[in-house]
Parts: C-alpha cells; sequence; structure tokens
C-alpha cells in the first residue's frame, strides 16, 4: 500500500471515527431531507439553513457504514459556509470523482485522473470506485444535500 493511500485511509478512518457536523438543526427553519441507500442500509438525514444563498449551517444524523459515514461528515465540512453556486460546483465535482472513475473501470486504457488537488481532502474518497458497490455509499450524502438544496430553492 502506498503512503498516499495511508494518508487517504487515514482520513476517511478520522472523519468516521470523529463525524463533523453532527447532530440536528430546529426543523423549520432549517430544510430537513433523508436519504437512504437500500444496497448497504446506509441512512443519513441532512438538516441545512441557508441565508442569502449560503450554506450557513449544516447538520447531519444517519448511521451506516465508514464509507457512507465519513463520506457524509466531510460533505458537511466541505459545504459549510459556502455560498449555493459553491456547494452545486462542490456536488458537480465530487459526482464527477466517481463518475470518471466508474467509467475508466469499463475500459482497458489508462484511467482518467481527476483533478485531486481541487478536492482536498475529498480526494481520500476517489479509491472507493474501485468497489463500484460501495459507490452508492459515497455518494449518498451528496445526493441527499442536492435533493435539500432543491428544496429549498424550489
Ligand atoms: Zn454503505
Amino acid at each position: 500500500m502506498s503512503n498516499l493511500e495511508d494518508l487517504y485511509r487515514d482520513i476517511i478512518l478520522d472523519h468516521y471515527r470523529s463525524p463533523r457536523n453532527r447532530g440536528e438543526l430546529p426543523s423549520p427553519p432549517a430544510q430537513r431531507v433523508e436519504g437512504f441507500n437500500p444496497l448497504c442500509g446506509d441512512e443519513i438525514t441532512v438538516y441545512l439553513n441557508v441565508e442569502d444563498d449560503v450554506l450557513v449551517d449544516i447538520k447531519l444524523t444517519g448511521q451506516g457504514c465508514s464509507i457512507s459515514q465519513a463520506s457524509s461528515s466531510m460533505m458537511s465540512s466541505a459545504v459549510k459556509g459556502k455560498s449555493l453556486d459553491q456547494v452545486r460546483d462542490a456536488i458537480g465535482s465530487f459526482k464527477e470523482l466517481m463518475t470518471v472513475r466508474e467509467s475508466t473501470l469499463e475500459q482497458d486504457g489508462p484511467p482518467l485522473e481527476p483533478d485531486l488537488r481541487s478536492l482536498g481532502e475529498l480526494a481520500a474518497l476517489a479509491g472507493v470506485v474501485k468497489f463500484p458497490v460501495r459507490i452508492k455509499c459515497a455518494t449518498l450524502a451528496w445526493n441527499t444535500l442536492s435533493l435539500a438544496l432543491d428544496e429549498v430553492t424550489s
């Protein structure tokens, strides 16, 4: 195992053991949206407070495998305090990370390397796509966040 993989594993374990932004927000006014990944049994509830197109606060509850819990913790720290445009960009980048790698699994050519530097800690989850069944674990929090944003802005 390379040093980079060690680092990534440590980041994921750190978020799993010490999840960020854990808890609930009063709803209303917070937007509350639940997500579920039946393939693995992962559950998440996302609470959002949006003011003036800024995601001023986010809290999460839920339970599931280490990938789903680490990904939700990393998602919350990546988007808290960001403008809604930045949040949507982050969702797009993360989904691209999962999709690009997924498509490379079906080809024999050299893998397309996404720009991991722009993703910061989230790059730690890039290795998940070697295990396609876990992709839904990693994307659950992001899909749920995306739904919550749609409800806030509709
Ligand atoms: Zn899972």
